[in-house]
């Protein structure tokens, strides 16, 4: 007879269109989800709600839903961010003082690598 407590497909109660936990309709994601499926948001505004009673927080708890049909890939690796990532991977392992790539990268508190290091250490 009575609608589950946390039934309001139109939002009439709830502001949001809000479904009980595991009852809404296809289409209808939460954020991790999405992110199983290779997908995010995408800057689009929350379209539902599902809400649950907790025990463990005894209260009622939110996973806000977005439109699937509406969601943008995950950011996928091209080769321009590949190469981009490269030469800042690069830059952090190039030494200022000797110009050449250490092969790590530079430890932050000295800022060069360690034989430059040394060698300052030494002339200091
Ligand atoms: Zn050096």
């Amino acid at each position: 007879m009575s609608r589950p407590r946390f039934w309001d497909p139109h939002g009439e109660r709830f502001g949001l269109p809000t479904y009980p936990w595991r009852m809404a309709p296809d289409g209808l994601l939460t954020r991790r989800q999405l992110r199983k499926r290779g997908l995010r948001p995408g800057g689009q505004p929350v379209a539902a709600q599902i809400l649950w009673r907790s025990r463990r927080t005894n209260g009622v708890r939110a996973a806000h839903l977005y439109r699937a049909c509406l969601a943008k890939p995950v950011r996928p690796m091209t080769p321009g961010r590949t190469a981009a990532l490269a030469a800042a991977n690069r830059a952090r392992r190039t030494c200022p003082v000797c110009r050449r790539d250490a092969g790590y990268v530079l430890p932050t508190h000295l800022g060069t690598c360690l034989p430059c290091a040394d060698g300052l250490t030494a002339a200091a």
